[in-house]
């Protein structure tokens, strides 16, 4: 097996682009697995753990645009104020050992229906920023998810960063495991109330062949809470939306029974972490918190 080191981006493009049968390495928590368990065998590696741009996040207006190299305790400590919902997923992955290694963009190359950071990156909206020698293109990662650990990158090309709208309002994440730490998610929910655009976010995990959003349940409390006034009044949330927002949200699930847990279970679990994940964020809404770092302006439109 050939082990490839490119010191740039511009070179790692390039070696893409000779040899796109040639596996990406980032942190190597899921590649590592796979290549020890003998469960793939490339002919290349391409390691991108010298390429420093790739593990830095930068401001871009009202988005942060985060390398596909940046870890998860970079996320935890570094943009927990600025992005809370990936930074409450992100503390949830593995252990402090994998939380030191693994990357957001190795989350999304792997594009595994579990993967923790998938969630809170379609509550925000994010977009996936995917880069080969002859150019650059931007993605929502609704779209990028194509099947079970499929990914929409064609042949020569790589993840170059996700970009994270700065939240204009609360998010919040919630996992159900078998145990609190070193837990593959049974089922997964990201919530952000985006008031600027009066809208609501969702991402739900583990319970579908790919990371999905509820859009029906997104569309029904952004409706419920502009017809009772609620985005400007932040009065008492009514128990019947969260009930109902709840069941919008498990009835939007494809889950199936596994080892980890039943269909039914997760559809259950889905629509009891809606609920408590809505009663959390409305709690912060009603305390005022309305995101950091954001700054009036959107960049890209409300939907
Ligand atoms: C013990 C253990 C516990 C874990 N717990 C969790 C958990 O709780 N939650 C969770 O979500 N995951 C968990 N994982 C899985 C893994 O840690 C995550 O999926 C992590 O985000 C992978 O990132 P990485 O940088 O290690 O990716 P790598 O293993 O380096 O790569 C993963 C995949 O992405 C591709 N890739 C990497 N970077 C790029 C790029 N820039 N462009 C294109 N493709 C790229 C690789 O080719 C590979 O196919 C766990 C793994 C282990 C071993």
């Amino acid at each position: 097996m050939e082990f490839i080191q490119p010191g740039s981006w511009a070179e790692a493009l390039a070696i893409q682009a000779e040899l796109p049968a040639a596996v990406p390495l980032a942190g190597g928590t899921d590649l590592m697995v796979e290549l020890n368990f003998g469960a793939r065998r490339p002919g290349a590696l391409l390691d991108l753990t010298r390429i420093t741009e790739l593990r830095h996040w930068d401001i871009d207006g009202n988005q942060v645009r985060l390398g596909a190299g940046v870890t998860y305790s970079q996320v935890i400590t570094e943009l927990r104020g600025k992005l809370p919902g990936l930074a409450l997923a992100a503390r949830t992955v593995g252990s402090p050992q994998i939380r030191n290694r693994g990357t957001v963009g190795g989350n999304l190359g792997t594009a595994s229906p579990a993967g923790d950071a998938h969630p809170p990156l379609l509550a925000a909206r994010a977009e996936v920023e995917i880069a080969s020698v002859t150019g650059t293109r931007s993605l929502p990662v609704d779209q990028f998810f194509t099947g079970p650990k499929h990914n929409a990158l064609e042949p020569g090309e790589l993840i170059a960063a996700v970009r994270i709208p700065l939240p204009s309002g609360p998010e919040q994440f919630s996992k159900i495991g078998t145990r609190n730490a070193m837990v593959i998610a049974v089922a997964a929910f990201s919530l952000a109330l985006r008031p600027d655009c009066q809208e609501v976010g969702t991402g739900i995990g583990s319970a579908g062949p790919t990371p999905r959003r509820a859009r029906q349940a997104e569309k029904f409390l952004a409706a419920a809470l502009a017809e009772a006034g609620l985005w400007e009044s932040r009065a008492r949330l009514p128990d019947a939306i969260g009930a109902e927002f709840g069941d919008l949200v498990a009835a939007a699930a494809e889950p199936i029974d596994d080892v980890r847990g039943t269909a039914a279970y997760r559809r259950h679990g889905l629509a009891v972490m809606a609920r408590r994940t809505l009663a959390w964020a409305w709690q912060d809404y009603q305390h005022g918190y309305d995101g950091a770092g954001y700054e009036g302006e959107r960049d890209e439109p409300c939907e």
